[in-house]
C-alpha cells in the first residue's frame, strides 16, 4: 500500500487553509462537515469563504502565508495556485512534522484526500494514490449508484441499538443476530423510510433471539460448516455464494491451493486455519475432520474452501460423511473447476462438436487404489481427456496412452497455474509435450488435457482471441 487509509477526527481541531478561491472553498466546506475549526490565509477570499468568516463559521487572516500560521495546527492544506507558496507551505508543515496536502501534488503532500461516497455514519473512501484520479471517481460512482441513500440511517438506527443487543446477547448469537437484521425485513423498512415500523420488527426480532439463544456463551448452539469451491485461482470465479459465506464464516480452513488472493476475500477477523496436505503427510484427512467437528461444535460457522470444486478430487465427500455422522449442518458451494477454469484461460474448449464429444476428469496420480485399468476410450483423440494432479507422472501417462493405441501426433496441452497471474501453457502432441514441459519448467498445480481439443487453442491464437487470463502469447511462443 502507498497509503494507510484512516478516518481523522477534526471535530473542533484547528486545521489551516492557504488560499482563498473555489478549490480552497470546497476543501474548507469538507473541513467544516468534520466539525474541524477551520484558519484560512489568504490576502482575499471568494464570496463563500467571505460568508463563511462573516458567521464566524471560520476564521479568514487576511495576510500572505508565513510559516507562524502553523502553530497549532493539526494538518494543513496549500489550494493556492501559485507553486512556491504551495512549496512553502509543504516545507513548513514537513518541518513541524504537520501532515499537510497540497491539492494535486502528491509529491509535496503527506496525505492525500480520498474520493468519498458520504452515508454518513457510513464512508466510504476510494483512492488511486494519486494515480488515476478518473478511475477513483468512476468507482466511487459506481459505489454511489450501489449503495441505498438511507444507508446513514441504517448505520445509524443500529447504533443507537447497539447497547442494547450487547446486554441481551452473547458474541456469537449477536453478531448472528446483527447479520439478521441488516438482511431482513427491518433493514428493508429503514431503507424504505419506516423508522418505527422497523423499531417495531427490532423489538420482535430481539425478543425471539433471546428466547433462542443457548445458555453458555449466549452460546448459539451448533455452528455449521459451508464446503466452499474456491476456483481455480482468480478471485473474480468465486461464486457469489462462496463470497458471502467467506465474509460470514467465523473459521477458515483453507488448502494449498487456496490462492492468496481468494483468502484476500475472506472476513477480515475471521480466524485463518493453513490444513494444506501433502501426500507425505498421512493423517491429516483425520485431523482435518475434527479440526471441522471441534470449531462447529463451539458454535463457529466454519469455511472449508477448497481448491476449485469440493467434489472434484477435493475429498469433499469424505468430509461431508465425517460432518453428516456427527450432525454437522453443511452447506456445499461449488467451485469452477481446475478443468474448466484452465479450459477458459487456455481458449480450449472441452467438447466441440467437430474434436470432441466427451470428456473425462481423470486423477493422474497413479498409483492411487481404483486408478482407472482400461485406457482405451482415453486414446482416442475425439475424446477429451484431462488429467488432474498428473505433472509427476507425465512420462507414465503419455506411456500408458501410446499403449493403449493413442498416437504421436495425439494432441496435448499443459496448463500450470490456470488463470492466476503466471499461467503457463504448453501445446504439442504425445511426442513432445514431455521435453517441452521440461523445458518450460512447469510446476504444478498443472494439468494435462490430450484429445483434439488440445489442438485448438492454436487456431484461437492464430484468430487474436484473446483469453480471459493467462498469456496466449507464451503459448504461441511453445509452438514455434
Ligand atoms: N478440487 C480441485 C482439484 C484438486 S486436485 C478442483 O476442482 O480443481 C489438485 C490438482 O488440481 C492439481 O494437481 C492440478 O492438477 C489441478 N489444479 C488445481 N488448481 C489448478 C490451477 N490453477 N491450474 C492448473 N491445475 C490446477
Amino acid at each position: 500500500m502507498d497509503y494507510l487509509p484512516v478516518f481523522l477526527r477534526l471535530e473542533r481541531q484547528p486545521v489551516v487553509v492557504v488560499g482563498g478561491g473555489a478549490v480552497a472553498a470546497r476543501k474548507v466546506s469538507g473541513l467544516l462537515k468534520a466539525g474541524a475549526h477551520v484558519t484560512v490565509i489568504a490576502p482575499a477570499v471568494q464570496a463563500q469563504l467571505a460568508a463563511q468568516a462573516a458567521r464566524h463559521e471560520l476564521r479568514h487572516i487576511a495576510a500572505t502565508f508565513s510559516p507562524e500560521h502553523l502553530d497549532a495546527a493539526v494538518a494543513v492544506i496549500a489550494a493556492t495556485d501559485d507553486a512556491t507558496v504551495n512549496g512553502a507551505v509543504s516545507d513548513a508543515a514537513q518541518e513541524r512534522r504537520i501532515p499537510v496536502n497540497v491539492v494535486d501534488d502528491a509529491r509535496l503532500s503527506t496525505f492525500i484526500f480520498p474520493a468519498i461516497i458520504d452515508r454518513s455514519p457510513i464512508l466510504v473512501a476510494v483512492s488511486s494514490a494519486g494515480q488515476a484520479p478518473v478511475l477513483a471517481r468512476r468507482i466511487r460512482a459506481q459505489i454511489e449508484a450501489l449503495l441505498p441513500s438511507r444507508l446513514g440511517t441504517l448505520a445509524r438506527f443500529m447504533g443507537e441499538r447497539r447497547r442494547a443487543v450487547q446486554r441481551a446477547l452473547g458474541a456469537i448469537a449477536r453478531r448472528r443476530f446483527w447479520e439478521r437484521i441488516v438482511s431482513g425485513p427491518v433493514a428493508e423498512r429503514v431503507l424504505a423510510g419506516d423508522e418505527s415500523g422497523a423499531a417495531h420488527a427490532f423489538g420482535r426480532e430481539l425478543l425471539t433471539a433471546r428466547v433462542t439463544a443457548a445458555p453458555a456463551e449466549g452460546g448459539s448452539g451448533l455452528g455449521e460448516v459451508y464446503l466452499i469451491g474456491a476456483g481455480p485461482g482468480d478471485p473474480d470465479l468465486l461464486t457469489l455464494r462462496a463470497l458471502q459465506l467467506l465474509q460470514q464464516a467465523d473459521v477458515i480452513l483453507y488448502d494449498r491451493l487456496v490462492s492468496p488472493q481468494v483468502l484476500e476475500r475472506a472476513r477480515r477477523d475471521a480466524e485463518l486455519i493453513f490444513v494444506g496436505k501433502s501426500h507425505s503427510e498421512p493423517g491429516q484427512q483425520e485431523r482435518i475432520h475434527e479440526l471441522l467437528l471441534h470449531h462447529a461444535r463451539a458454535g463457529k460457522r466454519v469455511a472449508r474452501l477448497k481448491g476449485g470444486d469440493p467434489f472434484v478430487f477435493g475429498r469433499g465427500g469424505e468430509e461431508l460423511e465425517a460432518l453428516a455422522a456427527h450432525d454437522i449442518p453443511c452447506t456445499v458451494v461449488p467451485g469452477v473447476t481446475a478443468a474448466l477454469g484452465a479450459a477458459a484461460g487456455a481458449m480450449l474448449p472441452l467438447t466441440h462438436r467437430r474434436l470432441a464429444h466427451s470428456v473425462t476428469f481423470v486423477n493422474g496420480h497413479q498409483d492411487e487404489d481404483g486408478a482407472v485399468r482400461d485406457w482405451r476410450f482415453f486414446a482416442d483423440p475425439q475424446h477429451t481427456v484431462v488429467f488432474y494432479m498428473g505433472l509427476a507422472s507425465l512420462p507414465e501417462i503419455v506411456a500408458r496412452l501410446r499403449a493403449a493405441g493413442a498416437g504421436r501426433d495425439h494432441p496435448a496441452a499443459l496448463i500450470a497455474h490456470a488463470t492466476l497471474p503466471g499461467q503457463q501453457i504448453v501445446r504439442g502432441t504425445l511426442a513432445d509435450i514431455l521435453p517441452l514441459a521440461r523445458a518450460r519448467q512447469l510446476a504444478p498445480p498443472a494439468l494435462l488435457i490430450v484429445g483434439n481439443v488440445a489442438a485448438f487453442a492454436a487456431t484461437a491464437d492464430a484468430f487474436g482471441f484473446t483469453a480471459t487470463a493467462g498469456t496466449p502469447a507464451l503459448a504461441a511462443g511453445a509452438l514455434a
